[in-house]
């Protein structure tokens, strides 16, 4: 896929570009390594790279918000078409933006990794969520972006309708989510307007980090509703953003608990002090 403001295609002028990964960690002829269980199974699926902009060095925290709606606009098209796809069950988009966030290349881009399987993060997000609804007939997300705005401690900023907060347990320093207050179970449901709101939100969020923590390595992934399942009622995509400050050891390995030295309650004050000026 390719977005260009003149020029033929696979020639010079294009302004994003999502081509399949070089080096995938995921193939569609994949074959089974050995008989499948629930711990290993055939790495079937797609794996493409998102290159954001053709110049080299401009980061998320820079690129002018129309750009970044373009960008989130190209990826939401072509999650669509890999959900399309027989045997893909998810399809998963993050960024990882410097080394110590995993990144292997300096150019800007994010990753497009379409799943044979639901993530067992999100598995267990969508059982909370779904037992949620049952008992308190609402969407936790829903709610929880309501709660946010109006307690205030945790929130950081809001742009049209999506807000930005603290988590109340945040796993890492300066941890934030990202979420529109409407309720849309996927990426795909947001108007264009609103995909706009979520570039700003984003940079600003990012220009933000920049500022209390000098330019930092992180990592930003999406959570939406699993490509096979209808419009649920009871989950609600969101942006999960991890700015990289802190390594994950023995403890975090062997638990997966997380030790956090900042309590969200400070980092989202900091956040709202650093837009102040
Ligand atoms: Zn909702
Ligand atoms: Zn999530």
């Amino acid at each position: 896929m390719a977005i260009r403001d003149a020029g033929q295609a696979n020639g010079p002028g294009w302004r994003l570009r999502i081509v399949p990964n070089k080096f995938p960690a995921l193939a569609r002829n994949a074959q089974p390594a050995s008989p499948e269980n629930g711990a290993r199974r055939a790495g079937a699926g797609a794996h493409e790279v998102v290159i954001e902009t053709a110049e080299h060095d401009v980061t998320w925290s820079r690129l002018p918000i129309p750009r970044l709606a373009q960008v989130l606009e190209a990826v939401r098209s072509r999650m669509a078409a890999l959900a399309r796809e027989p045997g893909i069950e998810y399809v998963f988009f993050f960024k990882n933006h410097g080394e110590a966030a995993g990144a292997t290349l300096s150019h800007p881009h994010s990753q497009l990794l379409a799943l044979p399987m639901v993530p067992a993060l999100v598995a267990s997000e969508l059982e909370g969520a779904e037992r949620y609804y049952a008992r308190a007939g609402r969407c936790y997300f829903c709610e929880l972006a309501e709660r946010e705005v109006a307690r205030g401690e945790r929130s950081v900023l809001e742009v049209g309708s999506m807000v930005v907060f603290a988590p109340h347990a945040a796993r890492a320093p300066f941890e934030v989510w990202i979420l529109p207050k409407r309720h849309q179970a996927r990426l795909a449901d947001a108007a264009e307007a609103e995909i706009e709101a979520l570039a700003g939100a984003i940079r600003t969020t990012l220009g933000r980090l920049d500022q209390a923590l000098g330019e930092t390595a992180y990592n930003l992934f999406l959570h939406e509703t699993p490509a096979r399942s209808g419009p649920l009622a009871h989950y609600h995509w969101h942006f999960e953003l991890i700015p990289r400050v802190t390594r994950l050891a023995g403890f975090e390995w062997g638990t997966r608990m997380f030790i956090n030295p900042i309590a969200p309650e400070e980092a989202a004050r900091r956040l709202r002090e650093s837009g102040a000026d």
